[in-house]
């Protein structure tokens, strides 16, 4: 256990963290690892393009700032706010560098459509999709939880967007692991708090199920972890291989990102790991300084982390 870091230190880093690697990520999203390893020089200084300038981050970013902007504004996680926010991003650009919902999933741009002719959550609307998007943007909900942590909290806020049960159960695996990580937990703890106190018993089966696929990340080799897709448990497996297999976030983030496949969503899944692990003075200064809105980013976390409680309000559907 680490108590040198504090509190305030590990949930900037979170927030941040989250924002860098989707940063350092986006211009090679999806480009094939050979490719990406001769952009490593560019990718370290942070692409400077007419796509992407310095420091823009994408969707991930987006959809956790609007997430953090509802908890804060609501004093708690109402579902209905939440899509709403969610809504001025895809339409209007909202907490986004680009004027519309830059880099949204397809899972996504389905909830967000259908949320606009029916706010209720239907069975009809259930979906094996599972991917990534439930955990690039759940920082918001751990931070303004870390008082008092709520696994349910995290599962509903990927219910409300994708309507499945892996990725209901893997949002709580992912926020049992920044649990562990903002408590200053070692990265053994960190990794098995994936076995989490799950609130339904079928998010014990998805982990049970899961487990050989997360052990790739005690395995240094990557080649199992390259240019993979948007699935969540690999995205999942490939920032706790991270965490594992680097002892810097400067290491850890280009090794991810180096991973080729979802390149934004990964290292903004291990940015969150990581910058709660190592803390905010611990990521590259260079990186935190070119980051767009980042004084923003570091305020909104440290708001998160004051709310104090953040209890659930309302939900479009719960069972
Ligand atoms: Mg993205």
């Amino acid at each position: 256990m680490n108590t040198k870091i504090n509190l305030q230190d590990r949930a900037r880093g979170m927030l941040v963290g989250l924002a860098i690697g989707d940063a350092l990520g986006a211009p090679v999203e999806f480009l094939n690892s050979d490719i990406i390893a001769g952009e490593m020089r560019k990718i370290q200084k942070m692409h400077d393009t007419l796509r992407f300038p310095k420091g823009v981050w994408t969707d991930d970013t987006s959809m956790a700032l609007c997430l953090a902007d509802s908890l804060l504004n609501c004093g708690g996680y109402d579902s209905y706010d939440v899509m709403d926010k969610y809504v001025g991003w895809y339409d209007n650009g909202d907490w986004s560098y680009f004027n519309s919902g830059y880099g949204a999933g397809l899972q996504t741009q389905l909830a967000l459509d259908s949320y606009k002719t029916n706010q209720e959550l239907t069975d009809d609307q259930k979906t094996d999709s599972a991917g990534n998007g439930v955990i690039m943007r759940l920082a918001p909900a751990i931070i303004a939880t870390a008082n008092k942590p709520n696994l349910r909290l995290a599962s509903i806020s990927a219910r409300d967007t994708h309507y499945s049960v892996t990725a209901e159960a893997v949002a709580e695996m992912f926020a049992a692991t920044l649990y562990a990580a903002l408590s200053g937990e070692d990265k053994e703890h960190i990794f098995a708090a994936l076995n989490a106190d799950f609130t339904l018993p079928e998010y014990r089966k998805v982990y049970e199920q899961a487990k050989p696929l997360f052990d790739r990340a005690n395995n240094p080799k990557s080649d199992l972890l390259k240019d993979l897709g948007g699935y969540c448990i690999d995205t999942l497996t490939i920032a706790l291989w991270g965490l594992k297999q680097f002892d810097r976030p400067f290491y850890g983030m280009l090794g991810v990102i180096s991973l080729g496949g979802d390149t934004d969503t990964n290292a903004a899944v291990y940015g969150q790991l990581a910058g709660a692990y190592y803390g905010y003075n611990a990521l590259p200064e260079d990186w935190r300084k070119n980051l767009y809105k980042e004084s923003e980013i570091v305020r909104i976390a440290d708001k998160l982390l004051n709310m104090g409680q953040c209890p659930i309000l309302r939900t479009r559907q719960l069972n």
